[in-house]
Formats: C-alpha cells, sequence, structure tokens
C-alpha cells in the first residue's frame, strides 16, 4: 500500500513478527498466528500530547492516532467517553478502598462495548472499499453493526447462534440488517463465518476486520488513564469473553506509557469469566498457558465463548502483570446484579485528579 496509512506502519502477525499490508486479512499465511496493526509511535509523538487530546471533543476518537484508521473516522464518530463511575458503597460492600465501574452500557448508538469496536471496524472498511460489512454474534455485536451499518450506508448480514434470545436481536431487525440464525453455539457460528468470510468479498468485523477492530478496545484503556486524572490504576478487572478487551487494554496502557503520556507504575490485569465458561480463568488457575474449549452453559451469554481467539494472549498477559483470573457461577451473577443496583454511585469526574495517590480497582464490561 503506498497511499495515505494514517498512523499505522503494517499489519504484523503476533507470532513472527512478519509484516503484511493494511488490508482486510487476520492471520499470518506462516505460522496462523493473528495480525496486529503496527503503528509509527516516533509520529504519533509529535501530535498526540495531553493538551491535545483534552481539547478534542469527548469520544473514543480523541485518541485517534492510536486507532487503525488512515484519515478522520467516518463511522462511530461519538462512540465512548462513557462514565467512570466511583462506586463508594459498593467498594464498601466488598472491602475496597477506592473502586470505579467503567460504565459502556451507555455507549452510542446501542449502549455496548461493542460500539467501540464496531466504529473502527466500519471506518476502516469503508476506507478500503467495502459496500458490506457482517459479523458473527452473540447480540451486542450484531446490533451495533446492524445500527452503524445503517447510519453509515452499508450493507449489514449478522450471524448468531438460533436460540438467542429475541430481545438481544430485535434492534439488528429494526436497522435492517439481514439477521441469519445458525443451529449451534456462537463458536460454530463463528466458525462458519471464518469459513465464507473470503467468498463474498464483505468486511466480517471480527473476521478479516478483526485486527483493526480489536483495536477499538484500546480505547477503554486510554479513557479509564484519562479520567483517573492521568494515572494506570494497579488493578483492572476486565470480563473475558474472547479475551481480547483484556489484551488491548494492555496494549493501550503500554502505548500511553511508550508514548510518555503517563508515568508507569505497578499495575495487575485480571480477567473473570463465567463458571458455566470458563476456559481462560480454568487455565490461569492451574497455571498453565494454554485452555482447553468448553461448551458453555451460562446465563452470562456475552461471555459464552468457548473457544476463545485471544485465550493464549489474555494469559499470558495475565501472567506478566502478576494477575489474578477467577470465575463465578450463575446464582453469583444473579447476586451481584443485585448488588449492583444498590452499590453503584456518580460521581463527578474531577473528583479523579484528586484522587492521585489512591489505588484504584477498575472493572468494564464485554462480550461479542
Ligand atoms: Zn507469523
Amino acid at each position: 500500500m503506498s497511499q495515505n496509512q494514517g498512523f499505522m506502519k503494517a499489519l504484523k502477525c503476533r507470532e513472527c513478527g512478519r509484516e503484511y499490508p493494511l488490508t482486510a486479512t487476520h492471520v499470518c499465511e506462516f505460522d496462523f498466528g493473528p495480525l496486529e496493526v503496527a503503528y509509527d509511535y516516533a509520529k504519533i509523538k509529535k501530535s498526540l500530547t495531553r493538551e491535545a487530546i483534552e481539547s478534542r471533543p469527548k469520544s473514543m476518537w480523541r485518541y485517534r492516532e492510536l486507532l487503525p484508521v488512515a484519515t478522520e473516522p467516518t463511522v462511530g464518530q461519538q462512540a465512548g467517553f462513557t462514565p467512570l463511575v466511583k462506586a463508594d458503597r459498593l467498594a464498601k460492600k466488598l472491602g475496597i478502598r477506592e473502586l470505579w465501574v467503567k460504565n459502556d452500557t451507555v455507549n452510542y448508538p446501542t449502549l455496548s462495548f461493542k460500539d467501540r469496536v464496531v466504529s473502527v471496524a466500519l471506518s476502516r472498511a469503508k476506507e478500503l472499499g467495502f459496500t458490506t460489512v457482517a459479523c458473527a454474534s452473540t447480540g451486542n455485536l450484531a446490533n451495533s453493526v446492524a445500527a452503524q451499518a445503517a447510519a453509515a450506508g452499508l450493507k449489514a448480514y449478522v450471524f448468531i447462534p438460533s436460540d438467542l434470545e429475541q430481545g438481544k436481536i430485535i434492534n439488528s431487525l429494526v436497522y435492517g440488517a439481514h439477521v441469519i440464525g445458525i443451529k449451534g453455539h456462537y463458536d460454530e457460528v463463528n466458525r462458519l463465518c471464518a469459513e465464507i468470510a473470503g467468498k463474498f468479498g464483505w468486511a466480517f468485523v471480527n473476521v478479516n476486520m478483526r485486527p483493526y477492530y480489536a483495536e477499538g478496545s484500546k480505547s477503554m484503556a486510554y479513557e479509564i488513564i484519562e479520567q483517573l486524572g492521568w494515572r494506570i490504576p494497579q488493578h483492572t478487572i476486565v470480563p473475558m469473553a474472547s479475551g481480547s478487551l483484556l489484551t488491548k487494554i494492555q496494549k493501550g496502557y503500554q502505548e500511553f506509557v511508550k508514548l510518555g503520556l503517563v508515568t508507569e507504575s505497578k499495575y495487575s490485569i485480571h480477567g473473570a469469566q463465567a463458571t458455566g465458561c470458563s476456559p481462560i480463568s480454568v487455565a490461569h488457575k492451574a497455571g498453565l498457558d494454554f485452555f482447553k474449549p468448553v461448551k458453555p452453559d451460562t446465563i452470562a451469554k456475552s461471555l459464552a465463548i468457548g473457544t476463545p481467539a485471544d485465550g493464549f494472549y489474555a494469559l499470558k498477559v495475565m501472567k506478566e502483570t502478576n494477575a489474578h483470573a477467577d470465575d463465578i457461577s450463575d446464582d453469583e451473577i444473579r447476586d451481584a446484579i443485585k448488588l449492583q443496583d444498590a452499590g453503584c454511585r456518580n460521581r463527578p469526574r474531577r473528583q479523579a485528579a484528586r484522587n492521585q495517590a489512591q489505588p484504584a480497582r477498575i472493572r468494564s464490561h464485554a462480550g461479542e
């Protein structure tokens, strides 16, 4: 690619480091390693300062140099910059000094974390000339793809497990996406999508567009740092579905350190799963660096990925950051939902800057 690449350098294999042009592709031809976007950090350092960031609109695109688009984003310009909520009563209940919850349930436009990754994937898909986008989904991703494709004038196909609750998919239908139910678990739907992705010339956001799509998750890490008054929380607890979000939180923290936007400090990034689908946490607790795929059986459907694409890398990050992983039963999830209702309270964001010396714990939301 000789045309404008923005701040991106290439797609790079996470296993062997081989570089590829910035097209719609996601796997290394030599070792099947996943491809990841590599950036020109020297170039980024010149334009991405704290002052520049703070002067920009409050969306995830205020960190645009670190997001994989060549030009200005054209889809989902208002996604991200969700509130970081100080949950004092929940902290007290859990016996923690300071607790913050990243509330991505108010993301724009579909009230899910997925609005981040989809706005990146579709902006990039448009740059690459695609007119049809698609995804494999457990619900949230489908809705975000459907809504943002409608706004961007793209055709959308979403593939879901046919037993998915109707309520989770109704928005996709409203936004005019073609919804295709597949008999099987998410993992089987995903495998089908991987097989047909190349066939139709579609941009599958979590298949051939995955290197770009996944980068959108980093915005959550940048926002957490900025909203805490430019510091990295001592502990970050991340729900794990594919494990991708956890690895991208780590990449985001590391990039801010590399760019001198935050001081390096000791931190851990912990992973959480539901016991009914806990391949990553089970492996971590057993001290293994690989996981055994499982058949999901949990009410936490958005986390029910039995063969997590980034499970291996999530295990690596938890090991590197000296973190823990754990999983909880469906009964515990129900209890926690009730507890959360009584426990969260909003606080002005500026409070964060004044609490510099305090350690912080962050929780965030995920799912495919
Ligand atoms: Zn490779």
